[in-house]
Formats: structure tokens, sequence, C-alpha cells
């Protein structure tokens, strides 16, 4: 055959290109053995698995046959545009048209759901399941607790959420439930049998009621994988399967992957031992250290030695963080960024400060000519950004907060999506519930009544539809099975369906909100926009529960493509990425590490990684900002609410030296303010007028 001019791959370092090429070309058609990518943060290792997708379509791999899991939807798509773009740039243009069908990316619970529906049948899943969030789950486990009388009978019993993440933990690691509790919530043991009984009771609610929260979307898929037919089956769907962030994975997760693939051939990962930050999902760095050998013969390790992404300054000060690790595999990274700037320790007042420190910086890089896009502010948790929020609406500078709180959460929103899934899962209680206490005089009693009604019965719509309703809706009840009927027979086509749930909405949404139904009503505009970009209903419920859009500063739903906003995100969920300037908010004892997790010498090293993780983001500028006084949720001892916080323990005097430490401060009132606040003043008074026009 002849070889295929491939220029992309001139772009590759050796190690990188090595990566690339594995496997690839085999006489006959056949797919090299399993692989391991193991390097630091910015060593290219998400840029090489790319262009080893891309280097798959080029040499005629069919793309359809290609699986590829990342940590966040977000990620996924951004790598589906890398692939297109190499494979565009490749002479005869048609790997390009092949890479667009890149139809299997995503994470490891949308794919799930999709594998799920369509190999419903053969588990005895009906395949209209919903899929219940996280807050969907609490409420279904508060509503068994009740049922079975814990929450009266056993005085302090874990809260739904505790009782959640317990069940969740025991799931995600496959570890016994005794084992869980006595590692991990010690103060909840003593409930052991009542916990059992309540997951039991869960499970089963969930099955009668035919949905799936997420854990199930992995717990099902990998059961699925243990009947070797079915796994035969699935494994056959893909000649390459790839991931990513390898080292947040749990044990589910890589069972599912080698059932897939029980020889490793095709198999490629990618992760970064130092950069393990999921444990408290039970996510295992074990999976990527145990990978080479899970296979016989053994896979291949490439490692990667070389960071593109930051300048020698940043990367010696991320260097000497993660040096002080108790255990680390990868190896320290070098690269030729020179630069004669140091990442900045910034010791500021209080989070106030900090955020006028923030905003202030923000700005200065602005004019300096860096977008606003190009730079981020990195917090350990999502409520740390509170402060900068409101000080970046004060002097109005555009945000984006990843991993916060959702657009999706909002109540409205909320109201219109249990609509749509009732409609699409009648048996969904949840969903139920919240929908039909929308209708005037229908409260919890009536509500549970008529879902009893439907649960006993084999045809649960029906039975809805049969049902006179609640007595005292009698007048809105007909408007409300019409509706559902409406849905059900798909009457309005997609995303039109939105639009007839809103018209039902609005009036109980005028009567229930009365003081904000116009933002409200604006923002179920927003989502039928949101839905025009999903092909049919249950893609929307599926994916927007899974992955749903970040807030903004401006209007609730997700910003246009060309605006230009700052990015606030939490640490977690700004991983594999990357920014020219890098904020990192309250680097103090306390917060990283948290003093949640302090706990044992574990969870301190986590801690460590995620400082490590937020310092490798940047690129160019890097300041990490540590208020002298800051803000706790618990109250301390004194009952004072902000406590004197010192600089973090993961940045000891030694390595005070790489950084440039400064203090700051605002300006004291009587200095003649600059040209910038002056601009602002004017915005400010100019929207104040605007209000009355
Ligand atoms: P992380 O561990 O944070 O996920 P990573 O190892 O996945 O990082 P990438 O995000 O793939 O690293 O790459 C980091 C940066 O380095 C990107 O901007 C990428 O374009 C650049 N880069 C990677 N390889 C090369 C190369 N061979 N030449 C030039 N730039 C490169
Ligand atoms: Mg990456």
């Amino acid at each position: 055959e002849p070889e295929v001019s491939a220029v992309y791959l001139d772009k590759l370092n050796d190690r990188q290109r090595a990566a690339v090429e594995h496997g690839v070309g085999i006489p006959g058609g056949a797919v090299g053995g399993p692989l391991l990518i193991i390097a630091g943060a910015g060593s290219g290792k998400t840029n090489t698995l790319a262009h080893r997708v891309a280097h798959l379509i080029v040499n005629g791999a069919d793309p359809r046959r290609i699986l590829l899991m990342t940590f966040s939807r977000r990620a996924a798509a951004e790598m589906g545009r890398r692939v297109e773009r190499i494979c565009a740039g490749v002479p005869d243009g048609k790997a390009g048209a092949l890479a667009d069908a890149l139809a299997w990316s995503g994470t490891f619970h949308g794919i799930g759901a999709r594998l799920l529906r369509e190999h419903a049948a053969d588990i005895g899943l009906d395949p209209q399941f919903t899929i219940h969030d996280r807050e969907d789950s609490a409420d279904l486990v508060n509503l068994v607790r009740h049922q079975l009388g814990f929450s009266k009978t056993e005085s302090r019993f874990p809260a739904k959420a505790t009782c959640l993440a317990i069940y969740s933990r025991a799931v995600n690691a496959q570890t016994p439930l005794a084992d869980v509790l006595r590692a991990n919530f010690p103060w909840a043991a003593a409930w052991e049998p009542q916990l059992r009984d309540l997951f039991a009771g869960y499970v089963e609610a969930k099955q009668a009621q035919n949905v799936l929260d997420y854990d199930d979307l992995l717990l099902y898929w990998a059961q699925t994988m243990s009947e070797p037919a079915l796994a035969a089956a699935i494994g056959g769907r893909w000649d390459h399967v790839l991931v990513d962030e390898f080292q947040d994975t749990n044990r589910l997760q890589a069972a599912i992957l080698t059932a897939l693939k029980p020889a490793g051939s095709g198999l490629t990962v990618v992760g970064d031992d130092a950069q393990s930050i999921y444990s408290f999902r039970a996510a295992t760095v074990r999976n990527i250290l145990d990978f080479p050998k899970t296979f016989s013969p053994p896979a291949d390790v490439v490692t990667l030695d070389r960071n593109y992404r930051s300048t020698q300054p940043i990367l010696a000060a991320a260097n000497g963080v993660i040096d002080l690790a108790r255990e680390r595999f990868t190896k320290n990274l070098w690269t030729d960024r020179e630069a004669a700037e140091r990442p900045r320790l910034v010791t500021v007042r209080d989070e106030g400060d900090q955020a006028r420190y923030v905003a202030t910086e923000v700005l200065e890089n602005r004019e300096a000519g860096m977008r606003l896009k190009d730079q981020a502010v990195l917090f350990r948790a999502s409520q740390h950004s509170g402060p900068l929020e409101v000080e970046l609406v004060r002097r109005n500078i555009p945000f984006v907060k990843f991993g916060g709180l959702k657009f999706l959460d909002s109540a409205h929103v909320k109201d219109v999506l249990a609509a749509l899934r009732f409609a699409e899962n009648p048996r969904d209680r949840v969903a139920g519930f919240r929908v039909m206490q929308l209708l005037p005089g229908v409260g919890p009693a009536s509500a549970q009544a008529v879902l009893d009604a439907m649960a006993g019965s084999s045809d649960p719509f029906a039975a809805l539809t049969g049902h006179s309703g609640p007595p005292r809706a009698a007048a809105d009840w007909p408007g409300f099975v019409a509706l559902l009927s409406g849905l059900r027979a798909r009457s309005a086509g997609w995303p039109g369906e939105i639009g007839q749930v809103r018209s039902w909405y609005e009036p109980y949404l005028e009567r229930i909100h009365d003081e904000d139904a116009v933002m409200r009503k604006a923002d179920l505009l927003q989502l039928e926009d949101i839905a025009a970009g999903y092909p049919s209903r249950e893609r929307f419920l599926t994916e927007l529960t899974l992955d749903p859009p970040d807030a903004t500063s401006g209007q609730a739903g997700p910003p246009l493509r060309d605006e230009d906003y700052l990015i606030l995100s939490t640490i977690h969920s700004a991983k594999g990425q990357e920014w020219r300037s890098v904020f990192v908010l309250n680097a103090v004892d306390g917060c990283i590490p948290s003093d949640l997790g302090v706990g044992t010498s574990e969870e301190v090293e986590e801690e460590r990684r995620l400082l490590y993780v937020a310092m490798t983001r940047a690129r160019d500028r890097l300041a990490l900002v540590v208020p002298q006084r800051f803000f706790t949720h618990g109250q301390s001892a004194t009952g004072d609410r902000h406590v004197y916080a010192s600089r973090t323990r993961f940045i000891p005097p030694p390595l005070l030296s790489l950084f440039e430490c400064r203090a700051w401060t605002v300006a004291a009132p009587g200095q003649v303010p600059g040209p910038r606040a002056q601009q602002v003043r004017i915005d400010v008074a100019a929207r104040m007028r605007d209000m009355w026009r």
C-alpha cells in the first residue's frame, strides 16, 4: 500500500509519534496490542490521542468503529473537532469527511446510556427508561427512607445525600458495604443493616419506575458485559477503544474496558497518576498503574517528558509542589518555554479583596490584549466563587461558570423537564410527583394517590388517563392529561414539544412565581433553543441530565459562541484544559487541602494533586491568591464565621523562592481613581437610567 503522506506527524515529537503510529499499518488490517500513554500535565497526551484517532482514520480505520471516551462531553466535542482538523489537513481530503462520522465519542456514562437503550431487550430493561440526576436520586432515596420509617425511628440516621453517597461509593468501587462504611463513613457504620434495607428498597423502586441513576449506567453496562455473548457483540462493535484521563476511572469502568477488549487489542488509554483527583467518587489510580499487566502480552507503555504548555517558571513551581508527593509514577517534565515572570503568590486581606484583585488583574490582562476567554479563575468548591461573581457583575465583566449551579437546577426549568420525563416514562415517580403538584389543589398526598394507582396497573399511562384526578384539581386535570397524551403521541414533534409544555405550564408559572415570571419565561424560551440542538426528546433528556450546560453571568442559558467571557471553574471541572492566565482562589489551608478532606493522608495527597492540576492549567501567567481571612460555612468555635487562614501547606517555605510573593490592597479612598474605574462608573450609571426608560 502506498504510504499516505501525513504532514501532521511531523509536528509531533518522537515519542508522541510512536504512540500515534502504534500498531497502525499491520498487514492484513489487524489492530495493535494495548497501549498506555502515561505522562505529566501538558505533555501532549490528549493531543497525541487526537492524532492517533486521526491517523487511524487516515489509514483506513472505519470511524464508526472507533470508541473514544473522555471525561466530559465538552472534552469529547473538543477532541472530535481536533480530529477533524487534523484529517482535513491531509491532501486527498477524504479523511476530513470521514472524521465527521466519529459517532461514538462521549463520556462513559453517555456511551453507557446509548448502549443500554440499544440492548435493553437483551437484558430485560424497558428502553424508555429515564435517567435520574443526583438530586432526583436523592429524592427517591428519601422517599424509600420514609417508607421504611428510618427517618422517624432512627435518630441521626444519615441524610439522604449521605445515603446516596454511600450507595454510590459501594457500587462504583465494587466494594462490600461494610468495607465502604468502615473506610469512608465510619460514623454511619452502626446503620449497616438499615442501609442495606434502604438500598434494596431503592433498587426495587428504581426498577419498578423504570429509572436508572448515574451509577446504574455503569453498573448495568458492566453487568451486560459479564454475559460472554453480549460482551462479544458489544465489544465487536469497535476496532479501537481509546480513553483519555484514565487515572480518574473507577473499578467498574476498568472492568467494562477489559470486558470490551479482553486481549487488549485496539485499546489505548491515556493518563497521569499525578492528576488523579476523583477518589471521592471511587476512582482509583490503580487502574492506570495496573493497566500494563492486565494483559498478556502486557501493554506497551509510552511516557512523555516534554511539557508544551507552560513557561519554565510555572512548570518549576508545579513540579516543586508535586515533588513533595508521597508517591508518584510519572516523572518531572521539562520545557523550553523560557520566561522571566514567576508565578505569583498574592496575599490579600479577605475574600472581598481577593475578588477585587482578580477582577482588576483580569481587566489589566484584557487591556494588554489577552481575551477574557484566555483567562480562568479556579477554585476548590463551587461556592468559593460567590464574592468574585458579585464583583464581576458589578464591573460588568461577563463570565461562564463550569461545574457550578446549573441552569437546569432552577425550579421552572425542572418543572418543564419533569413533564417531558413523565410523558416519556409514566413510571417515573419523582417526575410525576413534581409535575402533578403544579396543579392547584394537588399536594403530596393526592399526587401519591394517583401515582399509586398508576403503579398498580400494567399500563400506567392508561391508568392515568382513566383516573378522574384529585378531587380538588377537577378543573385542571383534563388539561394535564391532554398535555401528556399529546406528548406521548408526539403530536407537536421535536423540539415543538417544549413549546407545548410551555403553553400548558405558563399560567401555573405565573401563579407560583408571580414576582419574576417574566425572567423565568425567558429561560423557557431559551430552553427551547437548547432543545433544538438535540435530535429527539429522548436524547435531549439523556444528555442534558448527564452533562448540563454551564451557568453564565448574563442570562441563565449557555453563552453565544462569539462572545468573550471569563471562565470560572472548579479545579475538578478544569481538568485537561489550559488558559494563558490562571488565578487560583483561596490557596490556604482549610481550602486546599479542604478541611473536609484532611482525615487521612490519602486525602491530603489527593488535595496536593488537585493543586498540581490547578497550577498546570496555566500557560503564561499564574497567580495563587491567599486571603488572610476567609469565610467558612460551618461555625468556628468562637461563633465567628471568618477564620484566619494560612498559606496552603503544599507550598512550604523552601518552595517560596519559586514564586513572586507580594501583598495586594485596594487603593485607599481619596486616591485618584484610574481611567478604568471611571469607565466602569459611567457604565453603571447608564444602566441605572436605562432601567426607567
Ligand atoms: P493534561 O495532562 O493537562 O490533560 P495533556 O498531556 O493532555 O495535558 P495536551 O492538552 O494534549 O496535554 O497538550 C498541551 C499543550 O501542548 C496543547 O496546547 C498542545 O497543543 C501542545 N502540544 C502538545 N504536543 C505538542 C507538540 N509536539 N508540539 C507543539 N505543541 C504541542
Ligand atoms: Mg489531557
